[in-house]
């Protein structure tokens, strides 16, 4: 068969079993989105802290530029030319609000997840990862040299095991965790896993705070912060895409990893920059999150409503973030039940194989600091009518 009719009958069969993705064309308003001439409040949304939507704040950035300052480009790999002043004030701040040694900032989360382990790891490595992390790690980890293991989602006890076996036979063990999960919106017990790592003289941990930046801690640092564990943790990863209302990532880590990576790290030294521009933003951005308080809290407590509703509704929703995934199960029954409440000004999204096991197919609410309560009261009778 040519490569083209097999590819037309493998489409044909995702097509089949309601798992066919495209591309949406939508137009953004604010908080809404508008899909087919339709306007609907975006409940699919990272922007966690409503700062993406936030016109005022994008306004006070403009007037901080100029025609010089104004740099869409930085023309370069940071290792020649495209490492700007910007760049380091960014990562002094970040080391500083972390208490790091030191900080360095990546061009997205998956050049940093794809990037750091392939660097860091050889054949005498053993990884032990979560069985849940997110895409971007499982690439990092078969990018690297080192041997893989995985264990059940949260499940330290099979972890300690796989310590207590393998540990003496491995030059290192990498162990790699998200904070909050994407699809199940769960936590890792970051205080357990720098416990369990600090039996071991050669354990590290490695842990992906996408989902946590901005959102949880004090200062919006993350869940680290939030238990007061950021000074055990080896690789401490977050993303600006989400509540920083970004692009890039970071990694706060001490000094001699920063200098490993800057001489190892592929995804940093064959890539262009982010333009300084961006830069400039993530750092009028991060220097505003401690301030965000009141949006944290809200976040939360719209969060808790609307997964203690679902609850109540006699649906399993996972978790305890302002991740509330809403488990039905068939693909096509959580097509149209999300269809079904798009068409009541609600978009929100399904979530699918092969991004979720087999029949825990879900509507994946993803919610932002800038949806207000009435709207979570108005959801909440949209999905008890859909059962
Ligand atoms: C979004 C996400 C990433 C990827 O970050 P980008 O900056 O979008 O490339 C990595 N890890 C996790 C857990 C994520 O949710």
């Amino acid at each position: 068969m040519s490569t083209i009719s097999h590819m037309q009958q493998e489409l044909q069969l995702l097509e089949e079993h309601s798992n066919l993705r495209r591309l949406p064309r939508m137009v953004h308003d604010g908080r809404d989105v508008i899909v087919d001439g339709k306007r609907m409040l975006n409940l699919s949304s990272n922007d966690y802290l409503g700062l993406a939507s936030d016109r005022a704040l994008r306004e006070e950035f403009l007037r901080t530029l100029t025609p010089d300052t104004f740099l869409p480009t930085s023309s370069s790999s940071r290792l020649l030319t495209g490492n700007f002043t910007v760049y380091e004030e960014l990562e002094a701040e970040l080391a500083h609000l972390f208490g790091t040694e030191a900080a360095l900032v990546f061009n997205s989360g998956y050049h940093a997840n794809t990037g750091i382990l392939p660097a860091v790891s050889d054949a005498q490595t053993l990884i032990l990862a979560d069985k849940l992390v997110h895409a971007s790690l499982i690439d990092g980890i078969r990018l690297s040299a080192a041997k893989c293991i995985r264990y059940r989602h949260n499940d330290l006890a099979q972890l300690e095991r796989l310590l207590k076996e393998h540990h003496s036979a491995f030059r290192q063990i990498i162990i790699v965790t998200e904070s909050i999960f994407s699809m199940d919106g769960d936590q890792a017990n970051l205080p357990a896993l720098t416990e369990l790592k600090r039996r071991y003289g050669n354990v590290l941990l490695y842990v992906d705070e996408a989902h946590a930046f901005g959102v949880r801690g004090r200062q919006g640092l993350g869940c680290a912060e939030e238990s007061g564990c950021t000074g055990d943790i080896d690789f401490l990863v977050g993303t600006f895409g989400k509540a920083a209302a970004s692009a890039g990532a970071y990694i706060v880590c001490r000094k001699v990893i920063r200098e490993y990576l800057v001489n190892r790290m592929r995804t940093l030294i064959f890539t262009t920059g982010l333009p300084p521009v961006n830069i400039a933003w993530t750092l009028f951005v991060v220097r505003r999150l401690a301030d965000m308080r009141e949006r944290r809290e809200h976040l939360a407590h719209i969060s808790r409503t609307l997964r203690e509703a679902l609850q109540a509704q006699g649906y399993t929703c996972p978790g305890a973030s302002h991740i509330v995934p809403m488990i039905i199960g068939q693909s096509a029954d959580a097509v149209l039940k999300a269809e079904a409440l798009q068409r009541h000004g609600f978009y929100a999204l399904p979530v699918r194989p092969p991004t979720v096991p087999e029949g825990t197919s879900r509507i994946r609410f993803s919610l932002t600091a800038d949806i207000r309560q009435e709207e979570i009261e108005e959801l909440k009778k949209r999905t008890e009518n859909l059962k």
